[in-house]
């Protein structure tokens, strides 16, 4: 059947969002735990540390302390899935389980993210816990039509973060893509870690920095002059360099013109308390203004999301519609820490088919639909069979 092209785009729906290919380029391996995991990996490693052992209740009480507007609050319930996280077939279980959820939800390409220095606690190596994850990854992606790639954290409270860098670079080409300092914002600038990111500049790794997020645009300078990162994660309050009538100051310019990736992650974001509401978050504004914007989820667990439902919440918020929702997909998949050719690839293989199936697609901003497509491809997720036991 010809494919009809003048046809009303309309909003997309939340099914058709979930069964839209999408990137995610920042997402937290230790915020993403499914509630059940963490019960039976809480028995099973002796963890005592649970307020419930009640999976639901868990998933509420967890959601309930990270929305308590403050990162330093939000990042207490961490100590729960961490908890769990302290043996090698913990992470590796947790690892597939994040890959089979986040091909659930339509996700073609992700960029995971955690660190490994706390997942030691248990006598693990730093090394025997990224192999862990690997591995994980691999198992859980295996035929289910996604890829990731891992991020390294080093948590920039702490002083770790030029042996992290080498352990990154340790796995470079073998499934970790890139490096990140995550952790308490206001107080630890990046620059306390600029050995770690010298080295990674003169290896040539890519890296992204959590900047203005919970501190301000000094934040976000120093991550981008003084460290050299190539993504920012989060980056809203380069809003405070934007005037009212949209004029841009000389850093928030700089950013747009670079096309630096804003790792945006809305609902996040308002429950620390950095933005009121998803309709208020400068995503909207940013996106408008041609920065080069992705949306995210952070941490699904603790933030109840998934990337389809924060897609959704925007699209209600801001009036997107599929244009927009391939943009900033093909915008997070142009950000990846990937060679050139393994991005296009996915672009022009996956996810460029795909929205150019969607009737009335040509009517949306500039896009333009393979020539003579006729069909409507669907990127297809198998059906997965969820693991309740260790994997
Ligand atoms: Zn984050």
């Amino acid at each position: 059947m010809p494919a009809e092209p003048y046809q009303p785009v309309g909003s997309p729906k939340s099914d058709q969002l979930r069964q839209a290919p999408k990137v995610v380029l920042h997402d937290h391996l230790d915020g993403g735990l499914r509630p059940s995991t963490i019960v039976e990996l809480a028995r099973e490693t002796g963890y005592r540390g649970l307020p419930t052992y009640d999976p639901g209740e868990l998933a509420a009480r967890i959601q309930e302390g990270a929305r308590r507007r403050s990162l330093d609050l939000y990042l207490e319930m961490f100590s729960h899935t961490l908890g769990v996280m302290q043996t090698e077939r913990a992470v590796y279980r947790v690892a597939a389980e994040c890959a089979q959820d986040l091909a659930d939800d339509g996700v073609v390409y992700a960029e995971v993210r955690f660190a490994p220095e706390l997942n030691t606690e248990g006598g693990v190596s730093l090394d025997g816990v990224v192999e862990a994850a690997m591995a994980g990854f691999r198992d859980g992606s295996e035929s289910r039509g996604i890829r990731i790639g891992l991020l390294l954290c080093a948590m920039r409270t702490a002083s770790r973060s030029l042996e992290t860098a080498q352990l990154a670079l340790r796995y470079r080409d073998r499934g970790v893509v890139g490096f990140d300092i995550a952790g308490a914002e206001a107080g630890h600038p990046p620059s306390d870690h600029l050995a770690a990111f010298d080295l990674l500049r003169r290896a040539g790794m890519p890296y992204t920095i959590h900047a203005g997020e919970a501190d301000g645009l000094d934040s976000i300078r120093e991550a981008v002059h003084t460290c050299g990162a190539r993504r920012i994660g989060h980056g809203i309050r380069i809003v405070d360099d934007i005037g009212e009538d949209g004029a841009l100051g000389s850093l928030a310019a700089e950013l747009r013109d670079r096309k630096i990736p804003l790792e945006q992650c809305p609902t996040s974001n308002v429950h620390i308390g950095a933005v009121p509401s998803i309709a208020a978050h400068p995503i909207g504004t940013l996106f408008d203004l041609g920065f080069r914007v992705t949306v995210n989820t952070d941490n699904r667990l603790m933030s109840g999301v998934s990337l389809s439902s924060e897609f959704d919440r925007c699209c209600r918020a801001f009036g997107w519609s599929w244009p927009e929702v391939h943009r900033l997909t093909t915008n997070a998949m142009e950000g990846a820490f990937l060679p050139a050719d393994q991005r296009r690839e996915i672009i022009s293989q996956v996810i460029d088919p795909w929205y150019a199936g969607l009737p009335g697609l040509r009517e949306g901003k500039g896009l333009t639909p393979v020539p003579g497509f006729v069909s409507h491809p669907r990127h297809t997720v198998p059906d997965t069979e969820r693991t309740s036991g260790p994997v």
